[in-house]
């Protein structure tokens, strides 16, 4: 916690892990930038889910408000499947809007399971479930009237299905909140079809916030996975970072895993870390969340401390770990040696609050 890693840091303005003084309180320190998928405009409005009357003319109302989503994708304007890496907020990125009936005959056959409603504001906030193929195919099959193949480069203003996973940090917040929810829901009816209890078939509910066993009656509420993510640094103020076996070539990130059943959140750090690079970590704090939904992960940010000790990737999921200083992580990143993970993620965000400010201005400064 030396003057010289201030000194080291390449961005004006770098704050720096943070003071004891600003780890003081309940541990959880502001310094993470707001993540892309923990944002939402709209109210929940739990309230009206179970009121099947005003859901009912709420699907009718030409001025309810309904987005499209289908594997993992939403409908936008300005996006595509290849977003921009570095993900810069982008106001002609955006949801296509539609009113119920233009939803219905862009989506083609829409039973009670495609609605999910999203929420309220001024008005009511929907999403139409649009059959998909298993596969991130994105020529439209229901919805060729409006979705494309996309081209290389799609017309800025042309309909497109887009990754949420790729897009989440350009979206606003209101539509990145609605896409959150909208693939979260779509991706968990996807896959319960069926009754966890008897086998039975369940049907969707409470405007796609329950599925029903159509056998026994039980009752199935959306589930996340958690899973945590952890910034771990040494006595040198020194970040660990990995490349997994899984990721594109050249992909560096930090460390993360589910959390086992029966297990606290602080022990699924400790464990993964050790397991994943054999290194030992102390000081556990929890830094933020934002839901996953690829298919179902709520990610858990952490950070922790470490003694300086060489990782040992464990060989299979991980096969390269080790410690970069400020310095070595900006010239790597301007010299294309490490592409960091997406600027959706919170593992983004956590290595971006490590560093002092956004790895963008490196690769645009140097090069
Ligand atoms: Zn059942």
């Amino acid at each position: 916690m030396g003057g010289s890693r201030i000194l080291s840091c390449p961005i004006p303005g770098f704050a720096g892990w943070g003071s004891p003084a600003e780890l003081a309180g309940d541990g959880i320190r502001s310094g993470v930038r707001e993540l892309p998928l923990a944002r939402f405009a709209v109210g929940r409005a739990a309230v009206q889910r179970t009121d099947d009357v005003w859901l009912a003319a709420a699907r009718e109302a030409p001025s309810s408000q309904v987005v499209l989503v289908r594997d993992g994708s939403v409908l936008t304007t300005g996006g595509g499947p290849g977003a921009d890496p570095w993900g810069q907020p982008d106001p002609d990125v955006a949801l296509v809007v539609l009113d119920p009936g233009a939803a219905v005959a862009t989506a083609g056959t829409v039973n009670d399971d495609a609605w999910l409603f999203l929420g309220h504001d001024d008005v009511a906030w929907f999403a139409v479930r649009v059959p998909g193929t298993g596969a991130a195919a994105l020529v439209g099959s229901s919805s060729d009237a409006l979705v494309h193949a996309p081209p290389e480069e799609p017309p800025h203003d042309e309909p497109v299905w887009t990754p949420l996973r790729a897009v989440g940090a350009v979206l606003s917040a209101r539509d990145a909140g609605l896409a959150t929810t909208a693939v979260a829901l779509d991706q968990w009816h996807t896959r319960n079809l069926c009754c966890p209890r008897c086998g039975g078939r369940t049907s969707s509910a409470a405007g796609g916030w329950v599925r029903v066993c159509q056998v026994d009656g039980a009752e199935h509420y959306p589930r996340t996975d958690p899973a945590v993510i952890m910034a771990v640094v040494d006595d040198d103020d020194r970040l660990l970072l990995a490349h997994a076996a899984a990721w594109p070539e050249r992909r560096w990130s930090t460390l993360a895993g589910f959390v086992e059943a029966g297990e606290p959140l602080e022990a699924a750090v400790r464990r993964e870390v050790a397991e994943e690079t054999g290194v030992v970590v102390t000081d556990v704090q929890y830094v933020a969340s934002q839901p996953w939904p690829f298919p179902a992960s709520l990610m858990l940010g952490f950070r922790a401390r470490a003694q300086a000790a060489e990782p040992h990737p464990d060989g299979t999921e991980l096969t390269d770990a080790r410690w970069f200083t400020r310095t070595e992580l900006a010239a790597a990143v301007s010299a294309g040696d490490v592409v960091p993970p997406g600027p959706t993620s919170i593992a983004r965000a956590l290595i971006e609050e490590w560093f002092g400010g956004p790895l963008l201005a490196v690769r645009d400064r140097l090069r």
